[in-house]
């Protein structure tokens, strides 16, 4: 795969606007340029769309919607950019975090009057580093309930949608313009479009092991929770057509897969009171300072493994979410009456959990402070009896990619805008700075569906104006 620098003489078809996969950030690419007057195709390498966004909690940030001023939540874009930028340890793009902050609630608005994507506020409980009740989730908290309505909202529309159409090599001439892309068919067959601008929207690394191996070596052995297909294409067609790339070594992680079944917990499971123990019985992080984070924690321990343990109130909130009730059906979680059937499980030994925990419930108390740093006097105490969950550290997706300006563009590495290309969700970078730490609960949806507007918009306009001159 690559760039192919002779494109053929002429295209048989040739698409205004060409958009590379069909996950949230394509889709809401697809639909903005569609409703901008263009003609738009999607491009999709698998029969059944199925990407990230379909594996997600399916829930998206945003500041200032008509949800959250329905539900009396006192929100704003610069509350939300601060959150973003302060998660980052101020190390992401702080005008980029801006803008799309500013964008979110018009972004969410659009999706669910203009196309019925069926959203509600998740009020119930905050994710780490959000100082607002930011988040507007799926009916499940489960991404395949988004991008159901999303490929409907495609395909009303009528935009062109090509499934089992991986492409493989983009057409570019020496300015860095591309003319078209070749489709590599699973029969064999190659087929060539050329399009007028381009839109990577097929996701980061996280399904390539070389490139992890390159970008984020410590976590090449890690158990990988996203799609199989995002093999960072993007960011390997931006390289070769001199496009910048940035925060490569960044990712997003969760520190609460169950081993072995590999469903995540829902995160209330820690963020209402909940903990993580080793196989000594001890807590080893504070952790609730970003799933993100716990992940490496957690890999960290003895055996890469460590026990959630919580109660029922922190269980019941985390019911909501798709993912923990898999868990549950999958009987990932497991019941102790006290302290030494916790011992018995997670086979520590006598005592050590029963100390844990009366430190903790002391630390709950406002008795004591919590070596990690955390405050866990938010919340009421761990009651019996308690739900234990063995877990493992993982890999949800890559954070680097490639450098976008306010309309999406592809960036140089002078900073100057690609002619043609245009980059959101995961083929972009995002707002996590250089590190796994700086994942904001929801940026992956946020830059999906925020750039992939962008990028829709202002593909549309570039065409439309080069039609025009
Ligand atoms: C388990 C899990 C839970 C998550 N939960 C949340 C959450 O609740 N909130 C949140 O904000 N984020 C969440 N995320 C992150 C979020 O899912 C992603 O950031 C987001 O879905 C990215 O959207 P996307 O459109 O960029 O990529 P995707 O949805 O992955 O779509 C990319 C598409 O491109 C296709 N593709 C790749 N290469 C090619 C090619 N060469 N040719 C043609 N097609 C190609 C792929 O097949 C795929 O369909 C979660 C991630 C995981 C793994």
């Amino acid at each position: 795969m690559g760039i192919i620098r002779s494109a053929p003489p002429a295209f048989e078809v040739t698409v205004p606007v060409l958009v590379i996969g069909a996950g949230a950030c394509g889709c809401t690419a697809a639909l903005a340029a569609h409703e901008a007057g263009v003609g738009v195709m999607i491009l999709e390498r698998d029969e059944t769309p199925r990407g990230n966004t379909s594996l997600s909690g399916g829930q998206i940030p945003a500041a200032g919607t008509k949800l959250q001023k329905a539900g009396g939540i006192d929100d704003t874009p610069e509350i939300l950019a601060q959150d973003l930028i302060r998660k980052a340890h101020g190390q992401n793009d702080a005008e980029l975090a801006r803008h799309i902050a500013e964008i979110s609630a018009s972004t969410i608005d659009w999706l669910m009057d203009r196309y019925d994507m069926p959203l509600s506020l998740v009020d119930d409980f905050l994710y780490p580093g959000h100082s607002r009740h930011h988040m507007h989730g799926s009916p499940s908290r489960f991404g395949a309930e988004l991008l159901t309505v999303f490929l409907e909202a495609v395909t009303k529309s009528g935009i062109d949608i090509a499934t089992r159409a991986p492409v493989r090599d983009l057409f570019a001439d020496d300015s860095g313009r591309v003319t078209g892309v070749r489709i590599a068919r699973p029969d064999g067959t190659d087929e060539d479009v050329g399009c007028g601008a381009l839109i990577l929207a097929c996701n980061g690394f996280g399904g390539s092991p070389d490139m992890l191996a390159e970008y984020i070596p410590e976590m090449v052995d890690a158990h990988y929770h996203g799609h199989d297909g995002n093999k960072g294409d993007a960011v390997k067609w931006g390289l070769e057509l001199g496009a910048a790339v940035a925060d490569m070594h960044s990712f997003q992680g969760h520190g609460a897969v169950t081993d072995p079944h590999k469903i995540h917990l829902g995160w209330p499971s820690i963020s209402e009171g909940g903990i993580q123990v080793n196989a000594s019985g001890e807590r080893f992080s504070n952790e609730n300072a970003g799933y993100s984070e716990q992940a490496l924690n957690v890999i960290r321990q003895p055996g890469h493994v460590a026990w959630t343990i919580f109660d029922d109130r922190c269980h019941k909130t985390a019911l909501q979410f798709h993912s923990h009730q898999e868990c549950e059906k999958a009987g990932a979680i497991r019941t102790a009456a006290n302290a030494s059937e916790i011992t018995a499980i997670v086979g520590c030994p006598d005592e050590a959990v029963a100390e844990t925990l009366a430190s903790v419930a002391a630390m709950a108390g406002g008795e004591r402070e919590d070596p990690f740093g955390r405050d866990l006097t938010r919340h009421p105490p761990l009651e019996p009896p308690y739900k234990v969950a063995k877990v493992t550290g993982a890999l949800f997706h890559t954070q680097g990619g490639l450098e976008v300006d306010k309309q999406a563009r592809a960036l140089r590495p002078d900073g100057t805008p690609m002619p043609n290309l245009f980059a959101g969700g995961g083929a972009a970078r995002g707002l996590s700075g250089p590190e796994d730490w700086g994942y904001l609960s929801g940026s992956g949806l946020l830059m999906a569906t925020n750039l992939g507007r962008l990028a829709g918009e202002a593909a549309a306009q570039l065409v439309l104006a080069e039609a025009a001159s």
